[in-house]
């Protein structure tokens, strides 16, 4: 059974290769945060490794044994693969290192199934050395190896290592699917469902986890309250917070990463509010506070601010001073006290 759900476009293409023996030895695997792209990618290595009759069958050693990251031929190479709490913190690129093992490993014979899987989680963080290593292993296929690259950003790989895969592109899933999965798996209410669709923004891995985890909304909501706050309030605070997000983002980037996209989601609900696009809100628990600051903005404020954010990040990506940054962001989006804008 394959569990990536609502990507009916790609698996019956995925499927007919894998029954034909034709499967492409790379893949290249698209789409944004937490829609699928790592559920895929085992459901593939399962499938190609599959004992069973209607692979993957999820029952057999070998399924099992790659779900639960037990299969020595299946191999998942990312920024926090080495098992190191320091340097997984700190890591910012997959290392030429990393892709000798692959190299390394590529040139023997698959150990206990029929072929090898080498995930690559974040293919877009590989060192330029790193890219080149890999470029020239797909370029000599040896053993029957496939290669799994996955990627939030196509735009950054190269061309030359995505010209010699087959790209796969997983689309963001519709609100109405999450909501009834939900429902229907976890048998959570209706109201409760439909918020973590909504902030989902149509990829499962966000809803299942706010789902399973526990703490996981928690801790959304403490991040997204605070993003509220902080519009209405004045830049002496917001310089602080601005501090405090990058004394983290010398510890943990990711945190600070997701914290601007929920500021970006925030702002894109104004966005849309003020465009008369309602029915794509995704904070549908906040529309009402969200409506007000729509009428009182100017509609060339909240693109302003949008691209604040985004500029923020990209400035981040390229290592800039990280308080500088987001001080400078903080200043560029308006303060809103009641239904004045201060700019
Ligand atoms: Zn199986």
């Amino acid at each position: 059974m394959w569990r990536v759900i609502g990507q009916e476009k790609v698996l019956p293409i995925l499927q007919n290769n894998i029954a034909k023996h034709s499967l492409a030895h790379a893949l290249l695997i698209s789409g944004p945060p937490h829609v699928g792209k790592m559920t895929l990618a085992i459901d593939i290595a399962r499938a190609i490794n599959c004992e069973g009759d209607n692979p993957p069958c999820g029952e057999c050693e070998s399924c099992l044994k790659i779900e639960n990251g037990k299969h020595s031929d299946v191999q998942v190479i990312s920024l926090i693969s080495q098992n190191n709490d320091i340097e997984e913190k700190t890591r910012t690129e997959i290392s030429i290192d990393d892709i000798r093992q692959i190299q390394h490993m590529v040139s023997l014979p698959p150990f206990e199934g029929k072929r090898k899987a080498f995930i690559i989680e974040g293919a877009e963080l590989m060192s330029m050395e790193a890219a080149n290593c890999l470029l020239k292993t797909l370029e000599e296929p040896v053993t029957p190896s496939v290669f799994i690259l996955i990627t939030t950003n196509i735009g950054l790989i190269p061309e030359t290592i995505a010209s010699r895969c087959q790209e796969i592109t997983l689309n963001p899933i519709a609100a109405a699917i999450i909501e009834n999965t939900l429902i229907s798996v976890y048998d959570i209410d209706k109201e409760m469902a439909s918020l973590i669709s909504r902030l989902s923004r149509g990829c499962f891995g966000w809803a299942f986890s706010a789902v399973q985890e526990e703490k996981y909304l928690d801790k959304y909501f403490e991040i997204r309250n605070k993003a509220m706050e902080m519009i209405s309030a004045g830049l002496h605070e917001r310089f602080v917070y601005a501090a405090t997000l990058s004394t983290q983002f010398t510890r943990e980037r990711a945190i600070v990463y997701d914290v601007l996209d929920i500021w970006l989601d925030i702002w894109r609900d104004v966005l849309l509010l003020k465009t008369e696009l309602k029915d794509s809100v995704s904070n549908i628990d906040l529309s009402k506070q969200l409506e007000k600051w729509a009428e009182c903005m100017h509609i060339s404020d909240i693109r302003g601010s949008i691209q604040a954010i985004q500029e923020t990040k990209v400035k981040l990506n390229q290592n800039a001073n990280s308080r500088l940054a987001l001080e400078v962001m903080m200043l560029d989006i308006p303060v809103i006290i009641g239904n004045i804008v201060k700019r």
